[in-house]
């Protein structure tokens, strides 16, 4: 049985109730974690103060990166470990898994060298007057993490806060939690002091509401849903709480005639495949310019059939789904598409002799989707790819700007100027060109406009988040 991570002990929740742990693979519980309550979140909070106020706050710059180097490094040290945790909890395959730990380990390393580059500014003013700023931490953050990539999550919220100051109390998605209790161990085991990382598990509308309305938490960062982000948002203006919010998207690959189809094919599939379409950041529509409409659907078809589902274990193309009720969902969209005449291209396979009782679906190539249609509109949150046509640059720029989110855009083509031209056009967080997501990208800010969200994540830029301003003006005469 897992225990929440307060004040560096495995802690139970005071209430003593559980929540059974669900392996994505085969369905069946493998473990428990900790149903906690607002009393057990209010048992983090004190912790992190106190850390806050004592030993974790007392650190200098060079001290705490010197610790989230320590970090890094115990995570590679731990990355099977890790890696194996978290595919189990989230029916990754094993290659995703892996990646995840190694990006977690990465995140720390990059915030373990910008501890010490955290600093303000002096300001011209008027004679007789010096004027600087600091940039000080929050005190307490609160972070509430889905389960699709709790250590990526956990490495660019946590690592962001941790690096400018901040104590932290983490409330991961109830089913995704065993990879993060153990990093907070493990950075408990390499010296980081007693309440500076806080893992208090639970359900979101008991200890994740909690959290956002605790009057001890200076800052929450959240990653989730729209639906989510929205309460999180509400509950904490009645206290002026600041909040990041990293939210949704329905990402446009948008391929002109004039594209490398070789380069873009594979990382368009990708884009949709990876961690079963279960990315915020999953390139979920294809705009094709009409004159390789049809050739490139044909291309793309022939991809899509190749892929194969199967359980973490054994390692292919896609895992399973994260539960049964988002399977439903992921189905209801494509039921609802059949129903409304919209025509499957291609669909991949279920590789025989996957677990019973697992929750696959086959990845799933639509066209001709119309531009208002659900499936070119909302998040469906699995391996789901809807194509349509476009004309000219304007109406490129027309449909992949026509959804409520704008997180990230991908555009392929070979033309220099028009590649500067669509960057500047379309209203998204992250525009990347003949590539998507960079590799990862750990020091690219990410973020979303509209519903997207607002606030950056990763990079330079969120240590800016974690931070509050201070000016200092002295009057010397
Ligand atoms: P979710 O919003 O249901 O849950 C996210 C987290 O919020 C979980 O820890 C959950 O327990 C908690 N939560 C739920 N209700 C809450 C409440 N009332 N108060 C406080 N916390 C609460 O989302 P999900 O199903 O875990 O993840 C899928 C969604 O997350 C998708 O929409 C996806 O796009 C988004 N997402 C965004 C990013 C990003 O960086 N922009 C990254 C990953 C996922």
């Amino acid at each position: 049985m897992q225990m929440n991570f307060i004040d560096n002990q495995s802690t139970p929740a005071l209430s003593r109730q559980t929540i059974d742990v669900i392996d994505p693979s085969d369905g069946q519980v493998f473990d428990q974690i900790q149903r906690s309550q607002a009393a057990d979140i209010d048992q983090a909070v004190n912790a992190a103060r106190a850390a806050f106020h004592g030993p974790w706050g007392h650190l200098s710059a060079v001290e705490r990166g010197r610790l989230l180097m320590a970090l890094s490094r115990k995570v590679t040290e731990h990355a099977t470990e890790l890696a194996a945790l978290e595919q189990r909890d989230c029916g990754k395959p094993t290659k995703q898994a892996a990646a995840d730990a190694v990006a977690l380990a990465r995140y720390f390393e990059f915030y373990a060298g910008a501890c010490d580059k955290l600093h303000g500014e002096t300001l011209p003013y008027q004679n007789g007057y010096s004027v600087l700023t600091w940039r000080e931490p929050h005190g307490v953050t609160g972070h509430v993490i889905p389960w699709n990539y709790p250590m990526q999550i956990f490495g660019r919220s946590v690592g962001g806060a941790l690096a400018a100051g901040n104590a932290c109390v983490v409330k991961p998605a109830e089913d995704a939690c065993l990879s993060l209790i153990r990093v907070a161990q493990l950075a408990a085991d390499v010296g980081f002091p007693p309440g500076a990382i806080n893992i208090v598990t639970g359900y979101g509308h008991e200890v994740g509401d909690a959290l956002a309305r605790h009057p001890g938490i200076d800052h929450i960062s959240f990653t989730g849903s729209p639906r989510v982000g929205t309460l999180i948002q509400q509950v904490a203006a009645e206290r002026h709480c600041p909040v990041t919010l990293e939210l949704g998207g329905k990402s446009p690959q948008i391929i002109f005639e004039d594209a490398d189809l070789d380069a873009a094919i594979p990382v368009v599939v990708n884009a949709i495949v990876q961690n079963s379409g279960q990315t915020c950041s999953a390139g979920s529509r294809v705009l094709i310019q009409q004159g390789i409409y049809e050739p490139l659907l044909k291309r793309l078809g022939e991809a899509f059939s190749r892929l194969q589902v199967g359980s973490a274990a054994m390692n292919l193309d896609l895992g399973p789904l994260i539960r049964a009720s988002q399977l439903e969902r992921v189905t209801g969209f494509l039921d609802q598409a059949r129903a409304d005449g919209i025509a499957t291209v291609a669909q991949g396979q279920i590789a025989p002799g996957v677990p019973a009782g697992g929750f696959y679906q086959a990845p799933t190539l639509l066209r001709d989707v119309p531009v208002m249609h659900r499936l070119a509109q909302e998040e469906v949150f699995g391996p789901v790819l809807s194509a349509m046509s476009f004309t000219d640059e304007d109406h490129a720029v027309e449909l992949a700007n026509a959804t409520e989110f704008g997180l990230v855009a991908g555009v392929w083509t070979r033309d220099g100027a028009r590649q500067f031209r669509m960057a500047r056009r379309v209203r998204s967080g992250q525009v990347f060109i003949n590539n998507y997501g960079a590799g990862g990208g750990v020091e690219l800010p990410f973020g979303g406009v509209k519903s997207s969200g607002y606030g950056r994540e990763k990079g330079f830029e969120a240590l800016l988040g974690f931070t509050t301003l201070k000016t200092v003006a002295i009057a010397h005469g």
